[in-house]
């Protein structure tokens, strides 16, 4: 008997999730109603204890283990929980081909195409008789914040190693390689002086960031690189040279070296300009105070194009006609995290088009293709 997906409770479970108001941090009910549902699946369900800790309404990350039917390792499943704003009093519409929110909303496609996916599958596995490997579903909060969820996961409850996360566009792009990601908080501390009496006696901030900021390159690095400052705030008068300055920004790269080596670049230039600054008042020696702090913000992702889930994905999309490659993006999402902890898990898409904004839609013909794919690879791991 060839095991299928119920297209039709397939959807409608979709649009139950979708009615779920879940923005991030706001888990609690969708975390409540998913734990329930594996639970009346036969899984074995944990949630820990993270939700406080992350500042989030729900109790925690949820993994749901499906014991196999048959001997082998453990493959694991999974997707978030929480949505980006507008999330809240979703209304979908389904069209012929595709479902869409009012337009006041998101649609909550990402990522509840992928949370809906692991309820039919469990519900599948569990009424029709076929052979499968226990099966751990993952269901993380607040990925869209900084992956909190993922990040604060315990790893050691987690069994498999190979798995698949869905939480990406289009099913032709399997996604296997993403950035590591450095943030950049840089408080610059000039010396202020009245500015219309004495500027001479000041060091301005903003004149260390220009200066600074003009040496420096930023934007598209190179092919794997890239980037960029998006805040800056500093100065509360225009008659007083401006004390103090503070930026955020952020770089990413593909690869660690040349990461590093942006990093390094982008420090050098601001004790550079903070050199230039440097001059006696009255006798005595004045200077820029620059404090750069540089956290890892996530790992990369780096799926290696021969792993067990990319090969066996490759092939299911063969099968269903849909030309599948692997592919990388400049963002980042939970794959990165579990890649960091030795999960090996590329990011597959189930159909959702134009994530995080009120145009968000779930292309049908495309989702019940993936979830084939999904269920097919599943089945084939060995
Ligand atoms: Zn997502």
């Amino acid at each position: 008997m060839e095991i299928k997906i119920n297209e039709k409770r397939l959807l409608d479970t979709f649009l139950t999730l979708v009615r779920i108001d879940s923005e991030s941090l706001h888990e609690k009910d969708i975390q409540c109603y998913v734990a329930a549902e594996m639970k009346k699946r036969g899984c074995q369900v944990v949630v820990d204890k993270i939700g406080k800790k992350i500042g989030s309404t729900a109790q925690g990350n949820i993994i749901a283990t499906l014991k196999g039917t048959r001997p082998g390792k453990p493959f694991f499943l999974s997707a978030h929980l929480d949505t980006v704003p507008p999330g809240k009093g979703i209304k979908p519409i389904v069209k012929k081909d595709r479902v869409t929110s009012d337009g006041t909303t998101i649609l909550a496609g990402d990522d509840k195409t992928g949370v809906a996916l692991m309820l039919e599958i469990a519900q599948v596995l569990k009424e029709q008789k076929v052979a499968h490997p226990t099966i751990e579903f993952i269901f993380t909060l607040n990925e869209e914040h900084g992956m909190y969820g993922s990040k604060n996961l315990d790893y050691s409850k987690i069994k498999a190693k190979d798995g698949l996360i869905m939480d990406h566009e289009e099913l032709s792009d399997l996604l296997v390689r993403g950035p590591e990601v450095v943030d950049f908080i840089v408080e610059i501390t000039g010396v202020t002086a009245h500015a219309g009496v004495a500027p001479e006696k000041g060091i301005s901030a903003l004149e260390v960031a220009a200066k600074a900021l003009s040496m420096m390159k930023l934007g598209r690095i190179d092919k794997e690189t890239v980037c960029n400052f998006g805040v800056v705030s500093g100065g509360q008068v225009t008659n007083a040279v401006m004390p103090k300055l503070s930026l955020l920004g952020e770089a990413r790269s593909l690869s660690h070296v040349k990461l590093q080596k942006q990093v390094k670049h982008m420090k050098d230039c601001f004790a550079k300009a903070a050199k230039q600054f440097v001059k006696k008042v009255d006798g005595k020696t004045i200077r820029p105070v620059i404090d750069i702090k540089t956290p890892l913000r996530y790992g990369a992702l780096n799926v290696p194009v021969t792993a067990p889930t990319v090969k066996l994905a490759l092939a299911a999309a063969k099968k269903y006609g849909i030309k599948m490659k692997p592919v990388s993006s400049g963002g980042g999402c939970d794959a990165n995290v579990l890649c960091q902890h030795g999960l090996v898990a590329p990011n597959l898409g189930l159909g959702v088009r134009n994530c995080h904004t009120p145009r968000e839609y779930v292309d049908l013909a495309e989702y019940y293709t993936a979830s084939k794919i999904v269920l097919d690879i599943l089945l084939n791991y060995k």
